[in-house]
């Protein structure tokens, strides 16, 4: 993950400034000034085609749930799931029944699959479970995982102390980012996914404006919302995201 440097004039121009450019390496005549300075703070729109590629291995189960299916299965926050599937990795962001959910786990483990939990998990799930704390690394099957923090800065439910956490995970040469349940925080600054899973619904997480204020600091390529449609948040907060965030939005159809 790249270090990125502080905002500068081109930082909060986002993706709109450069859409206003078209695509930066197609018209060096501009100046490469401005290119090498526009690559470093902030990414070119992405190509519908690109972003197409990015979410082809993508399914989103409603609420948190998300799974990636490409050389490996991967899951996180099993919730409200309907069918038998076999994961070789399930990621845990946090403890609360509708990400760590004993009875959805059951319908896509296997005895091979391995479940990545927070360490501070009271009632750790059945099956060959790793703890994790943010910060940490690890490789799983061949999988670069890292655990980053989420947390609560103006709400009581995820305090920072409880060591809940975001998975940054690459696969197949994509890097996807799911925060888990988090408001805006300063460490989303030093990751910079191709695609980013994050919370809209309010309440308990990033409203959808906090969210859209996120992608600022996050950069993605895409941005899904995520945490919508089940328990908090509405159709509307993912279309309220959509329109204010900074980068490509897709909004994805639940998977039933
Ligand atoms: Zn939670
Ligand atoms: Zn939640």
């Amino acid at each position: 993950m790249r270090k990125k440097s502080s905002q500068s004039a081109l930082s909060y121009g986002g993706c709109g400034l450069l859409t206003k450019l078209g695509v930066l390496g197609m018209v060096p005549l501009i100046g490469w000034h401005l290119t090498l300075a526009a690559q470093k703070e902030s990414r070119s729109p992405t190509p519908k085609e690109e972003v197409k590629t990015m979410l082809a291995k993508v399914k989103w189960f409603g609420h948190a749930t998300v799974k990636l299916s490409g050389s490996k299965i991967i899951y996180f926050d099993p919730y409200q799931i309907t069918h038998k599937d076999q994961a070789d990795i399930i990621l845990i962001t946090h403890e609360h029944y509708d990400h760590l959910s004993p009875r959805d786990l059951e319908k896509v483990q296997s005895q091979q699959t391995i479940i990545v939990v927070p360490s501070g998990t009271k009632n750790l799930p059945r099956g060959q479970v790793r703890t994790i704390k943010p910060g940490d690394r690890t490789v799983i099957e061949g999988v670069e995982i890292q655990a980053v923090p989420a947390y609560n800065t103006n709400k009581a439910y995820h305090p920072k102390a409880a060591g809940y956490v975001g998975y940054v995970v690459k696969l197949d040469g994509i890097t996807y980012y799911h925060a888990g349940d988090t408001d805006l925080i300063p460490e989303m600054k030093n990751i910079y996914p191709d695609v980013a899973f994050l919370p809209v619904g309010g309440t308990y997480t990033m409203t959808a404006a906090e969210a859209a204020h996120a992608t600022a600091d996050i950069r993605p390529k895409v941005a899904v919302p995520i945490h919508w449609g089940a328990i908090v948040g509405s159709r509307q907060d993912a279309e309220n995201f959509k329109k204010l965030a900074t980068c490509e939005v897709q909004i994805l159809t639940k998977v039933e």
